[in-house]
């Protein structure tokens, strides 16, 4: 192939990685994979610019400008940074730069890996915050930062600046979601930077204040009084915003050398993901003679470290059965230590990503951390494959219940379709109980597992036939009275859950919490649902062919419409309340919320009156209509009084939303 035609293919493939990364949020393979194309292609178009083609992703940031949003253009535009991978080019760019001023010095910094933000306050206060979009123009997310605690909504000065930084997930949040996701059946974000990036393009912005993102600001803009990088981070401190504080003012290559060798070893001690360190001219006055390439500035480098790989032998493949009954073949291999864990576990996704890998048990196999989080085998050795190993077969029959197992076509998992099925049965029982959907917050998994073999909880209405087991519970070892009245009042309160978490619960296919709400929004019963046609479903918004035949499918099957009725007569509410939020206490109402409330945090009292009609404001004007007062408040109370505006109590504001009824 000759050097034209493989620029050509790297650059439709490293487009579509692109887009699969920044839009979708769901890279089809790491930054590690990536980054050795993106040289590939970088090295390629050295040797021939002649042959450099407009759409090449090196000439442009690569991310897409989404239409769901509002656009705002970038007053300065915000740039990619270039990556180095060796000392030699750090030693050059540490030269290059000492070639314009010999007593030049760096500012090091922690390469945070997440999504850049641009936020733009007025007279202190913040008025857009956009994502960097395609560079010139991004997407205006303002509600959604505004949920975020660590960028200030006021400035500690009444000016008007501008703060670039990083949103980024830690590590322990990303687990955590994880986690919930798993329970519910769906995909997992490969890493925090997805999980972030997909989180602040969500239009949802009770999703976004629940993720717990947070926030680093590293750049300063439109303030003249500043003259160096590390002066702007202590500015950025004064003003209110967090700082990453590992931060190293360097004035030689070997002190950059030193800070790259100090976090290679201390990175994943820290609670938030890096994925390097970025080398910063300290003196912003030489940023424009400096210069910029299309894409980057020439004043900073990203030194990225390498992706860290651990070797290890497979010593068996296993198959977990999700509650859908959907079979995830696991890789066993020798523990291996990689970026600060072991790891001896990990997913093989489904038969064909094996398969394409001709992965085989007994070969030797280069596992990763991608993201530093989920472990991936990506690649076996087959210098050291043994001549008796075996192609991989798929099970045929459930580990666990000995069924037959179905792969439908154009599907890429096999499941277990017996609804009798063990695994099946606690994953749902597991999922029934869980947060997001009937939220019995005392029936744990180790209680639904014993309840199970107990012979007690043998299908998800049986949850509500617990308490005629009540004398036999109370007897049950470390169990007694209390915590079973415990858990069976909690059981007792999910009855009268809103229709959509009980959708939710049941585990259809494909339908999450938020197709769970669309559903009822449109089939406002579980008996309308039941009898929802394929051709009226589809019709609606975010619900397309494939959730239409989950739905449909699950309708038809007898055993489940059997569930629905014992849910029924066991008092289980299959009625939709719709929330109508203009006809809600605060419809059309702007209310400022001051001072602390007792039983409610801000986030769950601005939430509240959003859901119920209302906006909130952070500061008090004429165009306030509320104003909710906890304890110590403060100036904003003493504006509102003076503008006449209505002021409410803790106690009021529970009365309005109904909490109160005495
Ligand atoms: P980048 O993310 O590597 O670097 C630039 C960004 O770094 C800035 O926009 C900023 O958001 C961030 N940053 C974090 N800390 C910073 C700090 N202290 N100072 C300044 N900036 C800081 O560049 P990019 O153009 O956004 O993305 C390119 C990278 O994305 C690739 O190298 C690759 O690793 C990854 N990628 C992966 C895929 C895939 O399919 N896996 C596809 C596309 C891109």
């Amino acid at each position: 192939m000759d050097a034209k035609e493989r620029i050509e293919i790297l650059v439709k493939l490293l487009n579509q990685y692109a887009y699969e990364y920044y839009v979708l949020d769901n890279p089809s393979i790491s930054d590690y994979e990536y980054d050795k194309l993106y040289n590939e292609l970088v090295n390629l178009e050295k040797e021939h610019p002649d042959f450099v083609l407009k759409d090449s992703p090196t000439q442009r940031v690569g991310d897409k400008v989404i239409d769901k949003f509002d656009k705002i253009t970038h007053k300065v535009k915000m740039m990619s940074i270039d990556d180095i991978f060796s000392f030699e080019e750090v030693d050059k760019f540490v030269n290059d730069m000492q070639k314009i001023n010999p007593s030049i010095t760096f500012n090091c910094e922690l390469k945070i890996d997440g999504l850049s933000v641009s936020c733009i306050y007025e007279n202190g206060y913040l008025v857009t915050a956009s994502t960097r979009g395609n560079g010139t123009i991004g997407e205006i997310i303002t509600d959604n930062v505004k949920t975020i605690k660590s960028i200030p909504l006021k400035l500690n000065q009444p000016i008007s600046i501008e703060a670039r930084g990083e949103i980024f997930l830690p590590k322990k949040s990303l687990e955590k979601i994880n986690q919930e996701r798993s329970l519910q059946g769906l995909d997992l974000f490969q890493n925090c930077r997805n999980a972030a990036s997909g989180t602040i393009k969500s239009l949802d912005s009770k999703v976004v204040a629940s993720r717990g993102l947070d926030n680093f600001m590293y750049t300063l803009l439109n303030d003249n009084e500043v003259h160096g990088q590390k002066e702007a981070l202590d500015t950025l401190v004064s003003l209110g915003f967090k700082v990453n504080n590992e931060g190293r003012l360097c004035k030689n290559s070997q002190e950059i050398k030193d800070y790259i060798d100090y976090w290679k070893i201390h990175k994943d001690d820290l609670p938030y993901p890096i994925d390097g360190v970025v080398i910063k001219v300290n003196d912003l006055g030489l940023y424009d003679s400096i210069g910029y390439t299309v894409k980057s500035p020439k004043w900073e480098v990203a030194f990225k470290y390498p992706a860290e790989v651990g070797t290890s032998i497979l010593r068996d493949i296993t198959f977990q059965v999700g509650r859908t009954g959907v079979i995830t073949p696991v890789a066993n291999f020798d523990t291996v230590y990689i970026s600060g864990t072991d790891v001896s576990r990990a997913t093989l996704h489904n038969e064909d990503f094996i398969k394409l890998r001709d992965i085989r048990i007994g070969d030797t196999i280069k596992v990763r951390k991608s993201g530093e989080i989920i472990p991936e085998v990506f690649e076996v050795d087959f210098s050291k494959r043994k001549a008796d190993s075996k192609p991989f077969k798929m099970i045929e029959n459930c580990p666990i219940c000995g069924s037959k197992l179905v792969r439908n076509e154009g599907e890429a998992d096999y499941y277990c379709i017996n609804s009798s099925c063990k695994a099946r049965i606690l994953n749902s029982l597991i999922h029934f109980a869980s947060k997001n959907a009937m939220n019995i917050e005392a029936l744990g998994d180790k209680l639904i597992e014993r309840f199970y073999e107990l012979g007690l909880l043998k299908s998800i209405d049986d949850i509500y036939r617990l308490k005629e087991h009540r004398e036999q519970l109370i007897k049950l070892d470390k169990l007694g009275e209390k915590s079973i009245d415990n858990i069976l009042t909690s059981i007792d309160a999910s009855k009268s859950n809103n229709l959509d978490h009980l959708i939710f619960g049941l585990g259809i296919r494909n339908v999450g919490s938020k197709v769970s709400r669309t559903l009822c929004e449109h089939y406002p019963s579980i008996d309308l649902l039941k009898e929802a046609k394929y051709e009226d479903l589809i019709k609606i918004d975010d619900i397309g062919d494939v959730i239409a035949l989950s739905v449909v499918s699950y309708f038809k099957d007898e055993h489940n419409l059997t569930l629905i009725s014992a849910l029924k007569e066991l008092g289980v509410n299959v009625n939709y309340q719709k929330i109508n939020i203009l006809d809600g206490a605060f419809a059309h109402k702007i209310v400022v919320l001051t001072g602390n409330l007792k039983d409610f945090t801000r986030e769950e009292a601005s939430n509240i009156i959003v859901s119920l009609g209302g906006k909130t404001s952070s500061s008090v004007s004429k165009k306030t209509d509320l104003v909710l007062a906890g304890d110590k408040a403060g100036s904003k109370l003493t504006k509102a009084e003076e503008l006449g505006i209505k002021i409410i109590n803790e106690d009021e504001f529970k009365k309005m939303i109904g909490e109160n009824n005495e």
